[in-house]
């Protein structure tokens, strides 16, 4: 790269230079895969401490004709920064609806819900309420299977909007988790004006399981918390037969992870649940 001279903008930094026009293509292909249909849901299914699933985790997947499938972390900032985001979600939460709509025929998925995240931009969207009200209409799901799952930097942003909206969707009976929970400024006093059902321990404490104690001591806090609040705790990212016994130990009865079992689609979740019930 060249350097500048005094009050020269350096358009023509050749590094720079590359680095935006890659993100203008992935701006205009993220466009175009979204007008095409690409974009789809995969479901990570959770499991309690006896081994049957009670909820799914809806999470995109882009279905490029050229690239295979890519998970969001391949377009999500991009996506974001391109303000591209609030349509994506639309299509995951449409997307999951049909398919809870769908799981509601069958008796194995009658309690099982199904969690989508929401990003910030798309809680504070005007619409927002309306939006999630209708696709439930529209798409015959049960609001008492959905679960959104919002972070506490989003909630931190405007709280009294945040719980209005909340509040709202409560009275149809959708549900809430935090996600990524313990790497925020939660404090016992603002969790207390939530209107929340679930905890989501961060992925990256249950890593340090079942050794690093510093680890271990913030989940146990994750899920003294929890209890004093009367809230659900899941960890996720639970990847060893060690992590889960040392979170089960420790009061923790719901998990999501590879060792249980990797995102799929809606058709390997249900196959998982059959092969279940034949043992
Ligand atoms: P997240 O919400 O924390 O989702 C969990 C991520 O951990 C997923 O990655 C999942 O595939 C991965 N994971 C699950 N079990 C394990 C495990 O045992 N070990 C490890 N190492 N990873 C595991 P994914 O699907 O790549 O999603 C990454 C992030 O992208 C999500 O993190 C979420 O923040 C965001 N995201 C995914 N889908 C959506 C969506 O539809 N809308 C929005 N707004 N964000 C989404
Ligand atoms: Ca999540
Ligand atoms: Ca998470
Ligand atoms: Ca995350």
């Amino acid at each position: 790269a060249k350097a500048a001279g005094k009050g020269e903008i350096r358009f023509f930094d050749p590094e720079m230079q590359e680095v935006i026009s890659q993100r203008l293509l992935l701006e205009e292909d993220i466009v175009r895969g979204l007008h095409a249909g690409e974009f789809n849901v995969y479901f990570q299914p959770q499991f309690n401490d006896d081994g049957g699933m009670t909820g799914t985790e809806a999470l995109v997947r882009w279905h490029h004709p050229e690239r295979g499938i890519l998970a969001p972390g391949a377009f999500i900032e991009v996506a974001e920064a391109a303000g591209l985001m609030n349509q994506i979600d639309h299509v995951v939460l449409q997307r999951s609806c049909e398919q809870m709509a769908s799981w509601a025929r069958l008796e194995a998925f009658s309690n099982v819900t199904v969690s989508v995240n929401i990003s910030s931009i798309q809680l504070y969207q005007p619409g927002f309420v309306q939006e999630v009200l209708n696709i439930l209409q529209q798409t015959g799901a049960n609001p008492a299977l959905l679960k959104l799952e919002l972070t506490e930097s989003m909630l931190l942003t405007d709280m009294p909007q945040a719980i209005s909206r909340m509040r709202l969707l409560k009275q149809s009976g959708i549900r809430f988790a935090i996600d990524d929970f313990g790497t925020g400024y939660s404090s016992l006093h603002y969790l207390q004006q939530l209107p929340l059902d679930q905890l989501k321990i961060d992925q990256s404490f249950v890593r340090g399981l079942p050794y690093d104690s510093n680890s271990l001591a913030i989940i146990r806090a994750i899920i003294a918390m929890a209890k004093s609040l009367e809230l659900e705790v899941i960890a996720e990212g639970v990847e060893t037969e060690a992590q889960r016994a040392i979170l089960l130990n420790n009061g923790c009865r719901l998990y999501q992870g590879y060792l249980f079992a990797r995102p799929g689609q809606a058709s390997d979740v249900e196959a998982l649940v059959f092969e279940a019930a034949e043992h």
